[in-house]
């Protein structure tokens, strides 16, 4: 089977690996059928990701398999597998987890004390666990792992549910929820930033302004009833509710001080450099900043019901649909949210 691999700046390219094969019988082998980038894999194909290794505690030098978001068909279960059989549609998670761990049992998917820190797809750091833009995929956990696709979603739009669209749901939901008509600001540079103003929308939020300097992306933000600017000059005011995913210090800086008093702040994190934040300001406001990798396995059931409510709309994101064997020629090049489908026939 292939594996995309990435290789070098903006450079990725297919790999022959051997199949994977079933270890144990709590396993499944799942088949991508429709796989699409993370925001940050915009940042390891632009070289950002690898070159910090001081600052960041881990190496992710290439070549590695790529990809962590992905609707994939399962063609294989051990025989403790109870949860999906071969020919579920299932959206896999972008980390490894157990299930069965404390850790695992409160929720914190993305801390699993069984497997390396870190395990995940689609980057070597916790291990090697492949990419999701691969033929084949091993699952070393099914019955926790895999999340069935609800009938009348479509896998092309939901391919984020991995990742992105599941994290976006987790910025917001909760907050809206505990704040009921809250105004929203939304940092951001691609697809997380733009699902979370659909998601603030659909929620009830009073108003949403979606900043990002890239005109594309404005225009879907809009067509989610958001109001946009290409930048946090002037500073807008009186938030309580804000979400930063630009994995940049400075816009996080800057996003804080948007808060109206005791607001929240949601990162998405994957600030690859270091900077300053104004602790003085957010002591005098009151801001509470939650900068956290998402256990998103505990999260995906309610992203994807939230989908299938009809209430928000992830297709508007998607921004080229590929076939599977476009992909070591397009994902360099194709920005946003491109989706990479492979044909089942
Ligand atoms: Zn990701
Ligand atoms: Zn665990």
């Amino acid at each position: 089977m292939r594996e995309l691999t990435y290789v070098a700046r903006r450079t990725v390219e297919w790999r022959e690996a051997p199949d994977p094969k079933l270890r144990s019988d709590g396993e499944a082998i799942v088949a991508p059928v429709a796989a699409t980038p993370c925001d940050v894999d915009s940042a390891i194909l632009a070289g950002r990701a690898t070159r910090r290794k001081p600052q960041i505690g881990y190496s992710i030098e290439p070549p590695f398999a790529l990809g962590h978001e992905c609707v994939a068909r399962v063609v294989d279960t051990g025989d403790a597998v109870t949860a999906v059989t071969p020919g579920d549609l299932v959206v896999v998670p972008w980390s490894i987890n157990c299930g069965t761990c404390d850790r695992c049992r409160a929720g914190l998917t993305a801390h699993c004390s069984t497997v390396p820190h870190m395990a995940m797809y689609g980057a070597p750091i916790g291990g090697t666990w492949g990419g999701l833009f691969s033929d084949l995929v091993r699952v070393p956990y099914a019955d926790a792992m895999l999340v069935p696709l609800p009938a009348g979603l479509d896998p092309v739009a939901m391919a984020s549910a991995s990742d992105n669209w599941s994290l976006a749901r987790r910025l917001v939901a909760p907050h809206l929820q505990a704040r009921p008509g809250a105004r929203v600001l939304v940092v951001a540079r691609g697809s997380i930033g733009l699902y979370a103003c659909d998601i603030a929308r659909a929620l009830g939020a009073s108003e949403v302004l979606y900043v990002d300097p890239e005109p594309e992306h404005r225009a879907i933000a809009r067509r989610y009833g958001a109001s946009t600017a290409e930048s946090l000059d002037p500073l807008p005011q009186g938030f309580e509710i804000a979400v930063e995913a630009t994995g940049r210090v400075d816009q996080l800086a800057l996003t804080v001080k948007c808060l109206a008093p005791e607001g929240v702040c949601e990162s998405a994190g994957n600030h690859f450099r270091p900077g300053e934040l104004p602790l003085l300001d957010m002591y005098l406001t009151g801001v509470t900043l939650r900068i956290a990798r998402d256990n998103v396995r505990a999260h995906i059931p309610d992203a994807l019901q939230l989908a299938a409510s009809g209430k928000v709309a992830p297709e508007k994101v998607v921004s080229h649909v590929l076939d599977w064997e476009a992909l070591p020629t397009a994902l360099p090049e194709k920005h946003l949210k491109p989706v990479f489908v492979r044909n089942e026939a």
